[in-house]
């Protein structure tokens, strides 16, 4: 997907890193709505789950989204494994801590404001902030939401 935001330079982004709890699944299980959004998705990202999984259902919840899962228990990991995918191609959602360098890392960065709640670094790493994974995946769906967002 190219973006073309006014006062920014144009940008591609081809891959997706998703964060799992606290984003995608709160309590270890998945978000109603998510995987309509996914599928949806699917065409035109490549879609990553990037997880320490705290709750052990990362597994679990990549195979029923049919993305790949690449578990993180760090925050230096989901940087580290941000940087084998051409980070300026990526885009994140994340919520914690543990995605602080993830976020400083990728060229698009969404923090969602959950019941997990949101780390306060990470968010002011962030480009957007939405209060809903939902809303967070429209952004991709409908991409004049996210430019009117972050044009200057
Ligand atoms: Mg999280």
């Amino acid at each position: 997907m190219r973006y073309t935001i006014p006062g920014h330079e144009s940008f591609d982004i081809e891959t997706l890193i998703l964060d799992l709890n606290g984003t995608i699944a709160i309590d270890g299980k998945l978000i109603e709505g998510v995987k309509e959004r996914i599928d949806a998705l699917r065409g035109s990202l490549r879609i990553l789950l990037f997880s320490g999984d705290t709750q052990g259902t990362a597994a679990e919840i990549a195979k029923e989204l049919q993305i790949e899962l690449r578990l993180t228990p760090d925050a230096a990991a989901k940087a580290a494994e941000a940087q084998t995918l051409d980070p300026q191609t990526c885009a994140t959602i994340g919520n914690g801590r543990i995605d602080l360098e993830l976020f400083k890392t990728v060229r698009l960065r969404i923090l969602t404001i959950q019941v997990e709640g949101a780390h306060p670094q990470t968010l002011l790493e962030s480009d957007i902030v939405t209060t809903s994974i939902l809303d967070a995946l429209d952004l991709f769906l409908k991409p004049k939401r996210l430019i009117a967002t972050i044009r200057k």
